[in-house]
């Protein structure tokens, strides 16, 4: 049986989207199989979240161009090619690659009638595996896995690195829940990390700008034909009114409220177990969904 995946994204950051992820995993391995997947490569944070240590398991390299200028007859083609704007061309000199923009994707060497680009390798960041620790119960530890990236580059060229994570989650680990942890917003990164998802949790907050973002992820996961609900965090602490109105409006549930607790934060923060009150509602949908 393929494992049933599952996003926990977000379209605002520091909803305690990851604190979710990771609880929800930790939840789901007191019977399954799971893998967590930290997708946010610009800013992985589940192995602290979990204290867990990190080993690195591949490079992840990108191929950018490589101009030969005694070849180019300075045409400017690749220049108009590049989508990403990542080639600048002046009349009468020779293109420059501003690599930070550079997805790799090699369509400007193929537009170079004069064989004047190769593909260069280029890092693009590394993905690493990691245990939890001793402090976790023996069965839970068996269970779980984290596969996290992490790049060294920027955002244009990171979607490769998400890419190579979730096949990496894929193919190599027999699993019964695939916890897929995506950055937050609605950029590329995110499309790449849930494209594949069976359903999805946005997470959200009670603020005004909470459910802004929270409308515009909704409205991504229905565009890529993901089945989602959401989770109110930090329930409690503001109006969840708008949230309840996006909700209403989009056809969304609201299947988990979690309240905010400052003790909890402490704990983990000082590196206990991870355990969100509430959480066990959602694990308990996630069963469900898999029988
Ligand atoms: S397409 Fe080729 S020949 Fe034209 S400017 Fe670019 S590198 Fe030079
Ligand atoms: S590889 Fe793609 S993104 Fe990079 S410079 Fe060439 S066309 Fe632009």
């Amino acid at each position: 049986m393929k494992p049933l995946m599952v996003a926990i994204t977000g379209g605002k950051g520091g909803t305690g989207k990851s604190t979710i992820a990771c609880s929800l995993a930790i939840a789901l391995a007191d019977k399954f199989r799971v893998l967590l997947v930290d997708t946010d490569v610009e800013c992985p944070d589940d192995h602290i979240i979990l204290s867990v240590q990190r080993r690195k398991t591949d490079e992840v390299t990108l191929q950018i161009p490589s101009f030969d200028f005694s070849a180019c007859s300075m045409c400017g083609k690749c220049s108009e090619v590049c989508r990403k704007n990542a080639i600048v061309f002046v009349e009468g000199r020779h293109p420059i690659l501003v690599r930070d923009r550079c997805s790799g994707c090699g369509t400007c060497s193929l537009s170079c009638r004069n064989n004047a680009i190769k593909d260069e390798d280029m890092v693009a960041g590394f993905l690493y595996d990691g245990k939890l620790p001793e402090n976790y119960d023996e069965k839970i530890r068996r269970n779980f896995r984290l596969l996290s990236g992490e790049t060294t580059v920027n955002i244009e060229s990171s979607a490769r690195l998400v890419d190579s994570l979730m096949k990496n989650a894929r193919e190599n680990h027999d699993m019964d829940f695939i916890i897929i942890d995506t950055a937050a917003g609605v950029h590329c990164n995110v499309i790449h990390a849930i494209m594949d998802a069976n359903l999805a949790f946005a997470v959200t907050e009670p603020t005004p700008f909470g459910s802004h973002d929270l409308k515009l992820i909704l409205e991504l996961l229905e565009r890529l034909d993901v089945t989602s609900s959401i989770i109110l965090n930090r329930a409690g602490i503001g109006n969840a009114d708008p949230v309840l109105e996006v909700s209403r409006e989009t056809g969304r549930p609201i299947v988990a409220e979690i309240e905010y607790s400052k003790d909890l934060m402490e704990a983990y923060s000082g590196g206990e177990p991870l355990n969100v009150p509430g959480i066990d509602t959602v694990a308990g949908l996630l069963e469900m969904q898999r029988c």
